[in-house]
């Protein structure tokens, strides 16, 4: 099972790095996919992808809250850690309406600037959408015969804009959000219309940890040691063996970001 989205670069995880990704590897984890956020913490991603070759690989990118700073020395640094074996996508880029860190047009301006950057590298997108869904289909849908691939990570919309996604040929990623008693409902009864090769599994760690794991950890910390609880509860609400969907989001994430 792959968890494709950790923020090991986080400084939450300043303490216990190797600790949190050995502890990952011992729960079953197989792979994960650092995220990068920002150039400084796309090249902390790299770096600790590097250090964990063949189990850690990472993207490059630059995320809605941080595209104020977008610049053109920022672009190169994306291209040049891209050249990186263990750098696999670009992203998180994208647009998030809910919390406006950065305005709405240098939001904009930064996702296409990436999603350009992808189509000239030939690489695929880990892509992030909060409350803006409109705005990013009509960014993101000239791209896309231009692109090798791409996932809407921390999927959280609508049955619509589910069916949208997947008419575009996104594939989606699912964190424990989908746990959520208060906030997770309707994204439980959408998952059985994802196709099961366009299903891909995440932590989203240090962030949302899952709220129904019980015993409940005693740190609100996320780990990707955590993943298999989330790949647990997605099959059962799925309909389906958790073992096979281990193995299913597994070949999945080394599909899309063609790992070796
Ligand atoms: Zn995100």
């Amino acid at each position: 099972m792959f968890d494709i989205g950790v923020n090991l670069t986080s400084t939450q995880f300043a303490s216990d790095r190797q600790k949190v990704v050995k502890r990952a590897r011992d729960a079953g984890v197989t792979g994960m996919l650092i995220t990068g956020t920002n150039a400084l913490e796309s090249q902390q991603a790299q770096r600790l992808a590097e250090d964990q070759a063949g189990f850690c690989w990472s993207t490059a990118g630059v995320h809605p809250h941080h595209a104020s700073e977008w610049s053109t020395e920022i672009a190169s640094t994306l291209r040049r850690l891209a050249e990186k074996p263990e750098v696999v996508a670009i992203g998180e880029c994208g647009l998030d309406f809910n919390r406006n860190l950065s305005a709405h047009e240098q939001q904009e301006y930064a996702f296409d600037a990436q999603l350009a950057l992808a189509a000239e590298l030939n690489m695929p997108v880990f892509l992030h959408c909060r409350e803006a869904h409109a705005r990013f289909a009509a960014v993101l849908a000239p791209w896309l015969p231009k692109l090798p691939g791409a996932v809407i990570h921390c999927f959280t919309g609508t049955r619509d804009e589910l069916e949208a996604c997947l008419g575009m040929g996104l594939s989606v990623g699912i964190t424990g959000w989908v746990c959520d008693e208060r906030r997770g409902l309707e994204l439980r009864e959408l998952l059985p219309l994802i196709p099961a090769d366009r299903l891909l599994l995440e932590t989203d760690a240090p962030y949302l940890l899952p709220r129904d794991m019980r015993p409940r950890p005693t740190s609100r910390r996320n780990e990707p040691c955590f993943l298999p609880h989330i790949v647990h509860q997605v099959a059962t609400w799925r309909g389906e063996s958790a073992e096979e969907l281990a193995t299913r989001i597994d070949h999945n994430a080394r599909t899309l970001f063609r790992l070796a």
